[in-house]
């Protein structure tokens, strides 16, 4: 793995939110303030803008880069949770990026521990956290299974969208939605359905490497 691949995976995650720009505006509009996927958008955009530098970095270089970029011009509550994920997850790698499934569990649980520090919101507040949180959990058991690659990309996406559509019925107690109290009822949570999305687009990108 190299600055290529973080690359390759950043660009998925960009196709999918692109395709899904009205359904995220629409569900920010309903519980936040609209903007969540232009945030994003501004922010993927930024990366695909340094692509060659991105790609020329080893992997954890690559991964600090994207996170330094994501800081400056994402914005909202969700560019610096998403530059701890980013930050968190390079600090925990090696260069060459992570060996095998259990050094990308760790990775991954390390990126989410570092949003968790910062956001201070765990399961059940309605964010992204409801998806990140559920998939860091279930890639650590796999990876305690021993689970093959193939497995655990299978897999993940699927905890992901179960943790996103958990969100619906959820009282949002952190964030902007919070200021909704009972009204944030009945809707999901644009963070988490980004972050759902994303993480469906990363695993359906790493998958299609390994074939
Ligand atoms: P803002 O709310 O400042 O406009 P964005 O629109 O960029 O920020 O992002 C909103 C998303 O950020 C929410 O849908 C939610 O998933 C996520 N979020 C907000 N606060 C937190 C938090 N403390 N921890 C984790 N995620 C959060
Ligand atoms: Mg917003």
């Amino acid at each position: 793995m190299n600055g290529k691949t973080v690359m390759a995976c950043i660009e998925a995650a960009h196709a999918a939110l692109k395709e899904h720009t009205d359904e995220i505006a629409a569900l920010d509009q309903q519980i936040g303030d609209g903007d969540h996927i232009f945030n994003l958008l501004r922010g993927a955009d930024a990366l695909h803008a340094m692509r060659a530098e991105i790609e020329a970095e080893a992997f954890a270089p690559a991964l600090d880069l994207a996170a330094s970029k994501l800081l400056s011009t994402v914005g909202g509550s969700s560019g610096p949770l998403f530059f701890s994920l980013l930050h968190g997850m390079a600090k925990a790698s090696d260069d060459v990026g992570p060996a095998n499934v259990e050094a990308a569990a760790r990775m991954f649980a390390a990126g989410v521990d570092a949003v968790t520090q910062r956001g201070k919101a765990g399961i059940g507040s309605k964010t992204m956290m409801d998806v990140l949180i559920p998939v860091a959990s279930r890639f650590a058991e796999l990876a305690d299974e021993d689970a093959a690659p193939e497995t655990v990309l299978d897999a993940l996406p699927q905890v992901a969208e179960t943790g996103m559509l958990a969100t619906r019925d959820m009282l949002a107690t952190k964030g902007r939605a919070s200021f909704l109290g009972e009204r944030s009822r009945g809707h999901i949570d644009p963070g988490a359905r980004s972050s759902q999305l994303m993480i469906g687009a990363v695993c359906a990108r790493l998958a299609q490497d390994r074939e």
